[in-house]
């Protein structure tokens, strides 16, 4: 499993509905995504950063690995209720060295299929309904747009879109020599 890079059309698509959130393979997907994403200092990954257009996010907000209460595996994500809204630096695993300001809604509520792992490591799934605020409610903003195909450049301000375009150029470029 590796991330996947801005522009690779991955990131692009529309993420399909996992029909069976259950199934083995998405709570061992979950878990690789994890350790990939504590690997690579992220706060969250979504399915589609590893090349899976699946409705599927891992996050920790915290970053923190041993920190295991903020750790989520997120199926199906749909957010229900968004309040506020507040300017705020963010970054992209699919887009390295690039941060800059986003708006999102302060405060959240989220409806999912959690699948968690108990102290003996055994996965349970359960559908859950939670309120997220501040850092927790952007990074899952940030990661249920990747579902969307959205990516965070889309929501830069006009003067920050010229302020790395050539950050973005030399990312294509990149792109363009990996696929030949
Ligand atoms: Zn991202």
């Amino acid at each position: 499993m590796e991330i996947v890079l801005y522009p690779d059309p991955v990131l692009r698509l529309k993420a399909k509905r996992i029909e069976d959130p259950f199934e083995p393979h998405w709570i061992e997907m979950g878990r690789e995504m994890l350790a990939l994403m504590y690997a690579t200092s992220g706060v969250g990954l979504a399915a589609p950063q590893v090349g899976i257009s699946h409705c599927l996010f891992v996050m920790n907000p915290t970053g923190d690995a041993k920190n295991r209460e903020s750790e989520m595996i997120l199926v199906n994500p749909v957010i229900t209720k968004k309040t506020g809204k507040e300017w705020g630096q963010e970054g992209c695993l699919s887009f390295p060295g690039i941060y800059s300001d986003v708006m999102r809604g302060i405060e959240i509520i989220v409806e999912a299929v959690r699948i968690r792992f108990d102290d003996d490591g055994e996965p349970k799934a359960e559908e859950i309904a939670f309120a997220a605020q501040d850092f927790m409610a952007r990074v899952i903003q940030h990661e249920l747009d990747h579902l969307s195909g959205i990516l965070f450049i889309d929501r830069f301000t006009p003067a920050d879109k010229i302020r790395v375009k050539q950050s973005l150029e030399e990312l294509e470029r990149r792109h363009r020599e990996t696929v030949g």
